[in-house]
């Protein structure tokens, strides 16, 4: 199933639109390269995910590392949901979304005190706890505040997502959660704890998953952990499913119903009498939002064709990062269906710095638009400001409205951030 790009981005008149704004408008006027996100694919894909799970009992935490502007994060809010979050940072941005705290999850395998303590005075809806020492630290700043948390404990399931290794979460040697084997200890230790309130069990077993095999997987492990602890005298209310649901990157590419995910949880765990969490990100961002940036440079080569464009890894790190793959289309309709063999690569000192090889590829020219598809996920949130290059701005569309909901900074304020200590004449 394809979610929402055939909809959101057309061409009109030969020109590529973003919902009813021609993509070179907003270029004009903010300049190349930025990031642009369509309000109504991002509420279009929430629902359709909402419609998936159907009579389940649940609440939705949006996963605010996939993209944290707090635009986006407004514009979920206002359709209900929760936020996942990962690090203080995360946490101020969805209060300042205006999101409650008892509709904020804290996730993460390493929350420092500070953290922790921000949370709950905060509020926090609950912790999901990766080891045995955070339930410790987490109890004593509980006990400092003198309040009581809730808890779920993070369960690894020692599942392979089939995913990429970097963004795979649930095997037994990854950093996450704690050993299926040692539930029923820890929730033991837990409930031993003076201000932690255990709810229950959440797992995450990584990021852009396309099969749902490993996910029947991991319900069916969950589904037998909840018997066990129950029949142990443990209170298992809730179950958070964590994220990861994949994306198309290309339209050929299979992906998992939404209908079929939301039968497979009713259908393995819809008896436990447990109340679900879900935390999606990339599913709701990922394909609402494109990179667009000029070509600078056209550099053909005897034995290669290159085309340099003005964005670079720093802007968009995924396939550097992870091999990923991302369609590039021009903006201008092509009038020619012939295709050259290129690299698409960026202005930044390394060879890393490519983001498609081999390419085939439309004929273009010296200062088009292109747009990058699909990088409404972990794209501006990864970017970095490697080269000296400032973070790029991010808008976001509407129907015929659009807005800039990050601006560019100037290079001077980048560069005033550091200090010549007085010591060094
Ligand atoms: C990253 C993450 C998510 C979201 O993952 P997506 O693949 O973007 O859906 C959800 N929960 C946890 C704990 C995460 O770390």
């Amino acid at each position: 199933m394809l979610i929402t790009e055939k909809s959101y981005f057309k061409y009109r008149k030969k020109i590529l639109n973003l919902e009813d704004v021609p993509l070179p408008e907003i270029a004009y006027q903010v300049g190349t390269p930025f990031y642009v996100y369509s309000a109504t694919a991002i509420k279009s894909n929430y629902e359709k995910f909402i419609l998936a799970l159907g009579e389940l009992n649940y609440s939705i935490s949006y996963a605010v590392k996939a993209n944290s502007n707090i635009a986006i994060l407004k514009l979920l809010g206002s359709l209900g949901a929760g936020m996942d979050i990962v690090s203080s940072g995360e946490y101020l941005r969805a209060k300042a979304a205006g999101i409650p705290g008892n509709k904020i999850v804290f996730s993460g395998v390493g929350k420092t005190k500070d953290e922790m303590n921000l949370a709950i005075e905060g509020g926090i809806k609950q912790f999901n706890v990766e080891s045995e020492s955070e339930l410790r630290v987490l109890n004593s700043v509980a006990v400092a505040q003198n309040k009581t948390v809730t808890i779920s404990i993070r369960i690894n399931p020692d599942i392979d997502a089939q995913t990429h290794e970097k963004i795979s979460t649930g095997k037994a040697d990854n950093k996450f959660g704690i050993p299926y084997e040692d539930a029923e200890k820890i929730f033991q230790k837990a409930s031993q704890l003076s201000n932690l309130k255990v709810s229950g069990i959440a797992v995450h077993i990584g990021s852009q998953l396309t099969d749902l095999e490993p996910y029947r997987q991991t319900f069916l492990k969950l589904a037998e952990l909840v018997h066990v602890l129950k029949s142990r005298g443990h209170d298992v209310k809730s179950l958070d499913l964590g994220g990861g649901i994949g994306i198309a990157y290309s339209d050929n590419k299979k992906v998992i119903d939404l209908l079929e995910y939301g039968k497979l949880v009713k259908s393995v765990l819809g008896h436990l009498n447990c109340k679900f969490e879900f935390e999606p990100g990339r599913l709701i961002v990922g394909n609402a939002g494109l990179l667009v940036c000029s070509v600078l440079y056209l550099k053909y080569l005897k034995n290669k064709k290159f085309i340099v464009v003005d964005s670079g890894m720093n802007d968009l790190s995924r396939p550097s990062m992870y091999g990923a793959y991302h369609e590039i289309i021009p903006i201008k309709e092509e009038n020619n269906t012939s295709r050259i063999k290129v690299d698409v690569v960026g202005p930044i000192c390394e060879t890393g710095d490519t983001f498609a090889r081999d390419r085939s590829f439309p004929i273009v020219e010296e200062k088009d638009l292109v747009a990058f598809k699909s990088c409404g996920a972990y794209g501006s949130v990864m970017a970095s400001e490697y080269n000296s290059r400032p973070l790029i701005p991010e808008v976001f569309v509407k129907g015929t409205n659009f807005s800039i909901i990050r601006p560019r900074p100037s290079i001077m304020s980048v560069i005033q951030r550091d200090i010549v200590p007085d010591w060094l004449d």
